[in-house]
């Protein structure tokens, strides 16, 4: 059984700057064929069509991004909210909700941890600099690939029995984060300034975010694969 070979669906990117193209940066494709799983790119489409697409999949990824609108979880936007896209945020909601109800595995990537929160409920801190005074620096301007703060693995979680408990160092590519969070949701992982840096489902299989970027540190960091790893396995597993 494990070793039927899992098709994986990414969400399409999507951003302001270049609004006529749907993109995905291959980071997230490459990590997924080197953990043995087949990518398939989901671009924006009608719900219907989304959740068609996947009812085809053993697995979903939301990829990173720009900003989810803070409507979306009853707040108005503050000047410091970044670029949003409507596109991205029906088509990843869509997905989202989706891969919930029919406990799909579900790998959850910086802006992803921030749908699915949004999706079961929770709310976002719309700018870290903004809203958490003395916060660590989040966004960071060393390479992705590099890993610039800590993070705390809470024990006897999901997370932890990928990369175990304990200390992990990770990239930080965001400028929000988790608040408060949703139903159903449990603190994976938090930095030392205690923004919250990865969520997990208390009701499903597998249904891990990570404020993180993994897929950017797959070459140098042991856990960032074990993350693509075990993630591929519960797909194959289905
Ligand atoms: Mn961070």
């Amino acid at each position: 059984m494990a070793s039927r070979q899992a098709l994986i669906a990414l969400v399409a990117q999507h951003n302001g700057e270049h609004p006529d193209t749907y993109f995905i940066r291959k980071a997230y494709v490459d990590a997924i064929v080197q953990a043995g799983g087949i990518p398939l790119i989901v671009p924006p489409q009608p719900k219907e069509r989304v959740a068609a697409a996947l009812s085809q999949v053993q697995g979903l990824v939301l990829t990173g991004g720009v900003d989810v609108d803070p409507r979306l979880y009853g707040e108005q936007p503050r000047p410091s909210c970044g670029e949003i896209s409507p596109l991205r945020d029906e088509l990843d909601l869509a997905a989202a909700a989706y891969a919930l109800q029919h406990n799909l595995p579900l790998l959850a990537i910086c802006r992803g941890v921030q749908v699915l929160n949004v999706a079961l409920g929770g709310s976002l801190v719309q700018d870290i600099p903004d809203e958490v005074p003395g916060a660590l620096k989040h966004r960071q301007q060393a390479p992705g690939w590099y890993a610039t703060h800590a993070v705390a693995v809470q024990p006897d979680t999901l997370l932890s029995s990928i990369v175990g408990s304990g200390t992990l160092d990770v990239n930080s590519l965001h400028h929000q984060a988790v608040k408060r969070v949703g139903k159903g949701l449990r603190i994976a992982a938090t930095a030392p300034d205690g923004i919250i840096e990865a969520l997990e489902s208390t009701e499903h299989r597998f249904v891990l975010g990570v404020q993180w970027h993994p897929e950017l540190m797959v070459e140098s960091c042991p856990a960032a694969r074990a993350v693509f790893e075990h993630f591929v396995q519960a797909a194959a597993a289905e």
